[in-house]
C-alpha cells in the first residue's frame, strides 16, 4: 500500500537560460547551487562570469539533476574584445572603433574610456583559453539593436551602492556581428547547441545562424526570452530548421508579463517549449524556492494557454524537451 507521505518522484523544473554573478570588483562569496530540483542551462556572457561559472559548486545530493555550463559572448559585453589580431590598435582606438556615438558625446565616450572600460580582451586569445571539455554548449550569444553602454561600462548586476545610467553609446551592429559569427563557428567546432539573444533584430539572427548551422543537424537552437511574432517563428524559424531543432525558452518577466504572455503558445509546436528564468542563480539574495517558484509559475501560465491538462503535464513535457534539446 502506499503511504500517504511517500514522496512520489518529482519531474525536474527546467532553467534552460540563467546566469551567475559578473562582478569584476569584488570576490564574491562562494555560492552552492542545490541542484536536486532543477535541472539548469548556465550561461556565461563575459570574461567575469566565465569564472565565476566554473568555479561553482553544486550541493552534491543523491538526486542530482543535470546542470549545464554554456560558453558565450553576450552582445551586451561585445565590446570588451576586440578581433585586431596584430594587437596594433590602442584602447581609445578600439573603443572608437566598435562604438556608435554622436559627436556631442564625446566627452561622454572618453570618460568611460578613461576612467571605467577595461583594455579590451583579443577574441582569440579568451577562446585559446576555454577547455571545450567543459562546455555543454554555447551561450548567451546574440544581437541587440537596443542596447546602449551603461555609464559604468558594461552590465554587472544591479549595484546599490552607484548609480548607473544608460548613455547614448551604442554597440555598432558590424561588431556584435562579427563576435556572433565567431561564436556560431564555435558551436559548429564543438557541436555545441546554442542558446540566443535577440533585441530587435530579427532577420539578422536568422540569417546568420542559417549560415553557420543549418548545414550542422546536430546543433539544437534555444531562443530565450523570444520576442518576435508568432508568424515569424512558425514561417521563418521552424521552417528553415525544422521544428526538432527549435526551442523556446520561456521566461515569467519576459514572455508572461501580460496573463496571455507575448505571442499565441498554443501555435507553437509542444515539442518546442522550454522554460527559464533568465535569473543570476547564485546571488546570496535568491533562494532555491524562490527560483522553483517562478519555474512554477511560468508552467502554470503555459498550462492555461498550450492547453494542457495540468501543470504536471506541462512540467513533464518541458523537462523532455529539454532532454532532447541537450541530446540527453
Ligand atoms: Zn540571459
Amino acid at each position: 500500500m502506499l503511504r500517504m507521505n511517500e514522496e512520489e518522484p518529482v519531474v525536474p523544473l527546467v532553467d534552460a537560460h540563467c546566469h551567475v554573478l559578473t562582478n569584476p570588483s569584488k570576490v564574491e562569496p562562494e555560492h552552492e547551487l542545490s541542484n536536486h530540483r532543477i535541472s539548469r542551462a548556465l550561461m556565461s556572457n563575459n570574461p567575469y562570469d566565465w569564472n565565476r561559472l566554473q568555479s561553482t559548486q553544486f550541493e552534491g545530493n543523491d538526486r542530482n539533476l543535470p546542470q549545464y555550463k554554456g560558453f558565450g559572448i553576450h552582445p551586451w559585453y561585445s565590446h570588451l574584445f576586440t578581433l585586431d589580431h596584430n594587437k596594433t590598435l590602442t584602447k581609445d582606438e578600439h573603443y572608437r572603433q566598435v562604438l556608435i556615438f554622436k559627436q556631442t558625446d564625446d566627452t561622454i565616450l572618453s570618460n568611460l574610456i578613461q576612467n571605467v572600460l577595461p583594455d579590451p580582451v583579443y577574441i582569440e586569445d579568451y577562446i585559446s583559453k576555454i577547455d571545450f571539455n567543459k562546455v555543454d554548449l554555447i551561450g548567451e550569444i546574440g544581437l541587440d539593436k537596443s542596447f546602449s553602454v551603461p555609464s559604468n561600462g558594461f552590465y554587472q548586476g544591479h549595484d546599490s551602492n552607484n548609480i548607473i545610467t544608460n548613455t547614448r553609446i551604442k554597440v555598432s551592429m558590424d561588431h556584435q556581428l562579427k563576435i556572433f559569427n565567431r561564436m556560431l563557428q564555435l558551436a559548429c567546432v564543438h557541436s555545441l547547441n546554442v542558446s540566443l539573444h535577440d533585441v530587435n533584430c530579427h532577420m539578422k539572427l536568422l540569417d546568420t545562424c542559417q549560415q553557420h548551422l543549418l548545414k550542422n543537424p546536430a546543433i539544437n537552437i534555444c531562443l530565450h526570452s523570444y520576442t518576435g511574432s508568432i508568424d515569424f517563428l512558425l514561417t521563418q524559424w521552424i521552417k528553415t530548421f525544422t521544428e526538432d531543432r527549435i526551442f523556446l525558452s520561456v521566461s515569467q518577466y519576459i514572455n508572461f508579463k501580460k496573463i496571455e504572455g507575448n505571442i499565441d503558445y498554443s501555435q507553437v509546436p509542444q515539442k518546442c517549449i522550454l522554460t527559464e528564468t533568465d535569473y543570476i542563480v547564485d546571488s546570496n539574495n535568491i533562494t532555491d524556492i524562490f527560483l522553483q517558484d517562478s519555474l512554477k509559475n511560468t508552467l502554470e501560465n503555459l498550462t492555461n494557454v498550450i492547453p494542457l491538462a495540468s501543470s504536471q503535464d506541462t512540467r513533464k513535457l518541458v523537462y523532455e524537451n529539454f532532454c532532447r534539446f541537450m541530446h540527453t
